[in-house]
């Protein structure tokens, strides 16, 4: 029986050999606790779960916006594009970009760049989670309004310049220290 989040799920697709959401995760759970960004303990050298059957329920439940999204191509599965989406928990809802390597290097790809133009031109929130200080918790930055006039105007270098200045801004922000898990 599928779980409500299964249901939605795009027909055939699978995570594959990513296990970006296994280092992603925070886990507080009697079962197994462990900070957001650090991989599990349970996660093989082979990329398997040593507890699948027995996982705790945020992984059983958690899953990224690409097994969401179906107008999202195969490139998006986010051990290809070095890039999580995951959905903005917020009332206006919208996408959050996390990158997996060198936020410089993967926000400013043609992909990630053209993904980003196609929320702003649709209205869609879209942000940037951009690691800060170690033991702070990452900084979500929106780039609707600060990217609006490159995209309007289809100026991909203008973009790619903004999208620079805005990872280096949401890197030097001040963030909540990560919070402790539970004993
Ligand atoms: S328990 Fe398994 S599924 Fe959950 S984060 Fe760890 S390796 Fe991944
Ligand atoms: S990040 Fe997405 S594709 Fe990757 S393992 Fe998690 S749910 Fe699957």
């Amino acid at each position: 029986m599928p779980t409500n989040e299964e249901t939605n799920l795009v027909p055939g697709r699978s995570c594959g050999p990513c296990t970006a959401c296994c280092v992603f995760l925070r886990i507080d759970e009697d079962s197994l606790r462990k900070i957001e960004d650090d991989p599990c303990p349970n996660l093989a050298a082979d990329g398997l779960c040593r507890i699948y059957e027995h996982r705790p329920a945020t992984c059983r439940t958690f899953y990224c916006e690409w097994r969401y999204l179906r107008q999202l191509g195969d490139e998006w599965r986010p051990d290809l594009s070095k890039i999580m989406l995951r959905s903005h928990s917020g009332k206006s809802g919208g996408i959050i970009m996390q990158p997996l390597e060198s936020p410089r290097e993967v926000l400013t790809s043609r992909l990630a760049l053209s993904l980003v133009a196609s929320c702003i031109s649709n209205a869609i929130p879209v942000y940037i989670s951009i690691p800060t200080r170690p033991g702070h918790t990452h900084a979500l930055v929106g780039l609707n309004k600060r990217l609006a006039q490159p995209v309007r105007a289809r100026k991909l270098d203008l973009a790619r310049k903004l999208m620079l200045a805005t990872i280096d801004y949401a890197g030097k922000l001040t963030t909540e220290t990560i919070a402790p898990l539970a004993d």
